[in-house]
């Protein structure tokens, strides 16, 4: 029998470590919600919030549905994986496992623990899931070669573009597939969280799950045509519809970069090609850009020195650190956003850029508080483009003009009523 681990490919469509799972034979699917992953971070937050808690939740049920339509149970365990693969290896006659590759040390380590803990008679294979580009496809023979400026990088990749097809839903298998299944989706108090209730003002009301990213790729692109005007509205700051919102369920994997590049190519061709439809494009290339950025520098993107290795004299203040995330500090757009972070998981990338530079460049504080914060909060957080991100803001990544946002300037130019701020800072929160 072959296992399909699920880490962030949460789907079914376009997904190839289900595919090669279901090339053959009999096929078990599992999820761990891993205690590791809710537990507190290094500088004190707790490391998934309630609001990314529950897309997770969302997604999982979902999956769990979708791949008991193709007759695959998936088990759902709250235990390290480590603890659990190798004993189902053995229970069910396991010979393949099948994953997702990711780098980062701590998935890398869960990984090799599995690996180490498993019968050494099981292979496993894992292959690169979450790309749009994929590795194989990139101008460089070797990650080291990748540059550090994203244009050059841009230039090169397109010019030799290379989008694979989408790789279809596996055909359902014999119902005789399915084993018995006595395995439940977890609950928020199950990881110490909350329930809570969307705040009315989220710019980020969706669920979690690939059919829900479906829809919303077709509210965006088809139903509305938003995507026509996407570069004129992405930097706006209230609402659904200012920018696609796609970055939760590609986080996690619920949709593959690709299945959304070859809408937007089915787009310019049923609807309209503009500079709008290639500037969507043009920010999933960043997505990929830091994805190949931490797969060069490793664990460097973690560090303070950052992959430019540049010094500077951090400050480590709970005072302004408390100020800064109950949304208190000398700028009112800073205080927007970091109430909105707050209270719905969510943060347009405008705000993202304000906050991160006015918390690294104005108040000169360890970046990487910063950056665990928003890993605690963020509904997308996404480990490549969130450290990679803060170290672009921060000056110790791949901005080679290393430059710091005015948030006053900022304001008059992207909330110049002040509407956005009026929105988050009503007195409601501490
Ligand atoms: C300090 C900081 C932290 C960030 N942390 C994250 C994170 O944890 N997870 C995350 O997905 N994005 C992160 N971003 C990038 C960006 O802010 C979000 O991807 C974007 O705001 C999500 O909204 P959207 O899906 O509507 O984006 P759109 O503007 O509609 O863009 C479409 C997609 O392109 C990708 N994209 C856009 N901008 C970027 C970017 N700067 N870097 C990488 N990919 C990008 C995303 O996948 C996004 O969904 C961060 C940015 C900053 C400045």
């Amino acid at each position: 029998m072959n296992l399909i681990w699920f880490r962030n490919d949460l789907r079914v469509a376009d997904n190839l470590a289900l595919q090669q799972a279901c090339n053959g034979g009999k096929v078990l699917a599992i999820y761990c919600f891993d205690p590791r992953q809710f537990s507190d971070l290094r500088f004190g937050f707790k490391k998934t919030s309630q609001y990314r808690a529950q897309f997770l939740i969302e997604t999982v049920t979902e999956l769990k549905q979708s791949l008991g339509q193709l007759n695959i149970s998936l088990l759902i365990y709250h235990d390290k994986p480590e603890n659990i693969i190798p004993k189902l290896i053995s229970q069910y006659n396991i010979n393949k496992v099948y994953l997702q590759k990711e780098w980062t040390s701590e998935e890398k380590t869960v990984a090799d623990s599995v690996i180490s803990a498993s019968s050494k008679d099981v292979t496993f294979k894992s292959s690169y899931n979450q790309f749009l580009i994929h590795p194989e496809d990139i101008p460089y023979n070797d990650f080291k070669q990748i540059p550090e400026v994203f244009t050059n990088f841009r230039k090169a990749c397109e010019a030799h573009l290379k989008i694979r097809p989408l790789i279809p839903i596996p055909e359902p298998l014999p119902k005789d597939n399915l084993v018995k299944n006595d395995t439940n989706v977890v609950e928020l108090t199950d990881f110490g969280l909350d329930y809570f209730q969307l705040d009315y003002r989220s710019a980020f009301p969706w669920k979690g799950g690939e059919l829900q990213a479906l829809a919303r790729v077709d509210e965006y692109l088809w139903k509305t045509k938003r995507l026509s005007v996407y570069k004129k509205t992405r930097n706006g700051l209230i609402g659904t519809d200012y920018s696609s919102k796609f970055s939760a369920w590609l986080a996690n994997g619920s949709i593959s970069p690709r299945t959304i590049y070859w809408q937007i190519k089915q787009f310019e061709k049923e609807i309209v090609k503009n500079e709008s439809t290639y500037w969507l494009f043009f920010e999933l290339l960043w997505r990929d850009f830091f994805k190949f950025v931490s797969l060069k520098h490793k664990n460097k993107i973690f560090q303070i020195k950052g992959i430019s290795n540049e010094s500077y004299q951090w400050e480590n203040s709970k005072e302004t650190l408390k100020m800064w995330i109950e949304g208190r500090t000398t700028s009112s757009f800073i205080n927007a956003n970091l109430k909105e972070l707050a209270l719905t998981g969510w943060m347009s990338n405008r705000g993202r850029q304000n906050v991160a530079s006015f918390w690294s460049k104005e108040l000169k504080q360890d970046w990487r508080i910063g950056a665990s914060y928003f890993e605690s909060m963020l509904i997308d957080y996404d480990v490549h483009s969130n450290w990679c991100n803060w170290m672009y803001t921060s000056g110790v990544g791949n901005d080679p003009r290393n430059r710091k946002f005015n948030p006053s300037r900022q304001a008059t130019v992207y909330d110049p009523q002040g509407k956005f701020q009026n929105l988050w800072l009503q007195p409601t929160l501490f």
